[in-house]
């Protein structure tokens, strides 16, 4: 059986300006508005590892890790 990919997406919310795009572009919906209106993780474990939060956040305030592995890209 293929292993899964495991990311690590951690939201900074000090950077964070609540505009809601990593919410609008995340294809597997991991981030949702908390209480605060900042995005907030909600399901890590269906990230897919696109980055697409992390390229199109404009304030910085998100990056993608994979765990596990070092180098997985493929
Ligand atoms: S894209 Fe960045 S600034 Fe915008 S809601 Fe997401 S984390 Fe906050
Ligand atoms: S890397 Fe892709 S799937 Fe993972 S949280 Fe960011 S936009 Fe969503």
């Amino acid at each position: 059986m293929a292993t899964k990919k495991k990311y690590a997406v951690t939201v900074l919310k000090d950077r964070c300006k609540e505009c809601g795009i990593c919410i609008e572009f995340c294809p597997r919906k991991v981030f949702e508005r908390g209480p605060d209106e900042k995005s907030e993780v909600v399901r890590v474990e269906d990230c897919i590892g696109c980055k697409l939060c992390q390229y199109r956040c404009p304030d910085f305030a998100i990056w993608v890790e994979e765990e596990g592995e070092k180098h997985g890209e493929s």
